[in-house]
């Protein structure tokens, strides 16, 4: 049976990933309520800007049921401004959120001479080829726990911090592969569940 993937659909750029899931056989539900949290096999937290996100899952009182579904084992993908939401620590804010990735995360973290940029990323878990990783007012991992599978890093002041991370079923990346037509980190996100 098709997995069906419930999709965040508050705020943000959320449709290109539900084309992607489609693109590899999944049934997508866009989720814009609690109730439609009901009967999803995995979710995505889409980029956008993180602390709108934020505000509006506690206005719709979604944060806690989506965190105890993330907490007892819901496998979730967040992009950008998903990887911020799902972090326990953001630097310098008290802003709502998921807190359940054991990881310090600075927003904006490339400054505003470089807001947006695309690298060619070395992904070893995603083969040789590199990833075409489109970064958008980006966020990068300051630190990160034991429990944390970096799977993805660039030098930044000459230390490497992680831009894509995996911690059992969770999966983010500070960039947007659903602006790329390369399907493998949403393969790889479906082989999660
Ligand atoms: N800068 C945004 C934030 O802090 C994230 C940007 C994005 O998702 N493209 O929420």
């Amino acid at each position: 049976m098709a997995k069906n993937i419930g999709l965040l659909a508050l705020q943000g750029a959320f449709r290109e990933h539900g084309n992607a899931m489609r693109a590899l056989g999944c049934d997508v539900s866009e989720l814009r309520q609690k109730k439609h949290l009901a009967g999803i096999d995995a979710m995505i937290i889409p980029g956008g800007e993180s602390t709108a996100i934020g505000k509006l899952l506690v206005d719709l009182d979604m944060l806690d049921t989506v965190r105890e579904m993330i907490r007892e084992g819901l496998p979730v993908y967040g992009s950008c401004a998903g990887l911020i939401l799902l972090c326990k620590t953001i630097i310098g804010s008290e802003q709502p959120r998921l807190g359940l990735l054991d990881a310090a995360v600075r927003r904006n973290a490339f400054g505003r001479q470089v807001d947006s940029f695309e690298c060619n990323l070395p992904v070893p878990v995603l083969g040789d080829a590199p990833f075409p990783a489109v970064f958008i007012r980006a966020p990068l991992i300051e630190s990160a726990g034991p429990e944390v599978d970096v799977l993805a890093e660039v030098e930044m002041g000459g230390q490497n911090k992680p831009v894509a991370v995996r911690q059992g079923n969770i999966l983010a990346t500070s960039f947007h592969p659903e602006l790329t037509d390369d399907m493998r980190f949403h393969r790889y996100f479906l082989d999660m569940i």
